[in-house]
């Protein structure tokens, strides 16, 4: 096991995986930037270092920095946590040829998954079901673009190879609006991600957003942990996820899982790992795989009795997996809420000093957080400051609990999402379980008619 562990992230992921390593016996270094100095958890690391100023960019986005952090406090292994560097395949890089151990697949493995075009391909051969779509990459020429088009069958998506967090994406429903569409998605995904390169796939009207969560070691062993399902979301981000998957077929499940954990072994995968699929009238097709530790991980954690933080930091040690596919079984349900410092109705960002916060406890329920009483959310970093999980014996006593959790917790000083939350738990199409996609969405677009008249 390692010695000591450098942590390159912030705020509740920054807390989670310190928690992990004091568990395991392991030493802590936290990273932060002057708006994060006074962070609780920074204090409960054995060491921490100052990385820069507020702006991410030069702090938690800053490569030499961390690197040095690494350096003169002597760690072993960095853990990148989630967003910020951990899919960036040139720190995991920079990381190896200093000396460390990057907890995460390789850089190539980053950079071959990163790409969605090339994640795609390798996807394919490995045999797991894609969107149908362009091969590869647009060509420039028009023809072509509007034959793609054509063959894949309107309405149709275009997507940036190089995207990420919900964005580089546009919805084509005619060819009249077609060549304009690529062009402006080119340029956004240049300017977003320095890549102009994009394809387009056949859009799925009213899909759910299923993924699998899969494991694997140093020795070509992998293993899936079950699925989620994370179809609320708003923008294309998840607002509430929840495992399993309600009214999936389990074989169906078990195929895909398969699928994954034999794509793994076949690209030679290592560490967490997440297969992102829509689904659709009792199909799946892959859409892109994250190659880290998920925000919404403890679902999978409470379901399947296994730490996934842990079991990231055992295989980077060299560990071979302890755990057979059939040792891992699937106990009730699990359901999240992202507890956000924004306007539950305007969704802007709320930032400011936290004067009070109660959260709530109790059989089944879980509050990943760091922040505390006194608190103050800073302006700078995305705006989740929570995360509530419950687990039950059944998917409604999972919502009956965390009905409850959220009518105990008290968050004074900002706004939250909580209200929101509190609306969807209550909602007739949540409740019977299997909403697609674009549910949350629909139903803001109602509330906000409602509210105009
Ligand atoms: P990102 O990396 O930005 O998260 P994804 O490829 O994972 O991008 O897509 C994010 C979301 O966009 C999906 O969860 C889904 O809501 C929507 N989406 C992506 N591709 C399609 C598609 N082919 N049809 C319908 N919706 C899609």
């Amino acid at each position: 096991m390692f010695e000591k562990i450098l942590i390159a992230n912030r705020g509740e992921i920054a807390l989670r995986v310190l928690r992990a390593c004091r568990e395991l016996g392991v030493r802590t270094v936290a990273v932060h930037s002057t708006a994060d100095a006074d962070a609780k958890y920074v204090k409960l690391a054995d060491e921490s270092v100052c990385i820069g100023p507020p702006a991410s960019g030069q702090s938690y986005l800053n490569i030499p920095a961390i690197i040095s952090a690494a350096e003169v406090t002597d760690a072993e292994a960095i853990h990148p946590g989630y967003g910020f560097l951990s899919e960036n395949a040139d720190f995991a890089e920079r990381v190896e040829k200093s000396g460390f151990v990057f907890i995460g697949p390789k850089a190539e493995t980053i950079r071959l998954m990163g790409d969605k075009v090339s994640a795609k391909n390798a996807m394919k051969e490995a045999g797991v079901p894609c969107v149908p779509g362009s091969e590869g990459a647009l060509p420039e020429d028009p023809r072509e673009i509007v034959k793609a088009a054509r063959a894949i069958g309107y309405p149709v998506i275009i997507k940036a190879a190089g995207g990420g967090g919900g964005r580089g994406m546009r919805v084509v429903h005619t060819e009249a609006a077609l060549i304009n569409a690529v062009n402006m998605t080119r340029a956004e995904a240049q300017a977003a991600f320095g890549n102009p390169m994009v394809y387009m796939e056949k859009f799925l009207e009213n899909p759910r957003h299923i993924e699998i969560q899969v494991m694997a070691d140093n020795h070509r062993s992998a293993i899936w942990l079950s699925e989620r399902d994370c179809s609320m979301q708003r923008r294309h981000q998840k607002v509430i996820e929840e495992a399993p998957a309600p009214e999936v077929a389990r074989r169906l499940i078990t195929r895909i899982g398969e699928r994954c954990a034999e794509a793994c072994r076949r690209i030679g995968y290592r560490g967490a790992g997440t297969f992102e699929f829509l689904y659709e009238n009792g199909e799946f097709f892959f859409i892109e795989m994250n190659t880290r530790v998920q925000v919404e991980h403890p679902v999978t954690e409470l379901v399947t009795g296994i730490d996934i933080v842990q079991m990231q930091i055992r295989v980077a040690a060299g560990e071979k997996l302890w755990l057979r596919q059939r040792d891992v079984e699937i106990r009730g349900h699990a359901i999240e809420c992202r507890i956000c410092a924004e306007d539950p109705f305007k969704f802007t960002p709320s930032p400011g000093k936290i004067s009070n916060w109660h959260p709530p406890g109790g059989p089944g329920i879980r509050v990943d957080s760091h922040v505390y009483t006194g608190y103050t959310v800073p302006p700078y970093y995305d705006s989740m400051i929570a995360k509530v999980i419950t687990h039950g014996d059944s998917r409604e006593q999972a919502i009956r609990r965390m009905r409850v959790a959220l009518s105990e917790m008290m968050i004074d000083g900002i706004k939250t999402n909580i209200p929101l939350h509190q609306e969807l738990l209550l909602d007739p199409h949540f409740i019977k379980g299997g909403a697609n996609i674009h549910y949350l969405e629909e139903k803001l677009a109602a509330r906000e008619e409602v509210g105009r008249k």
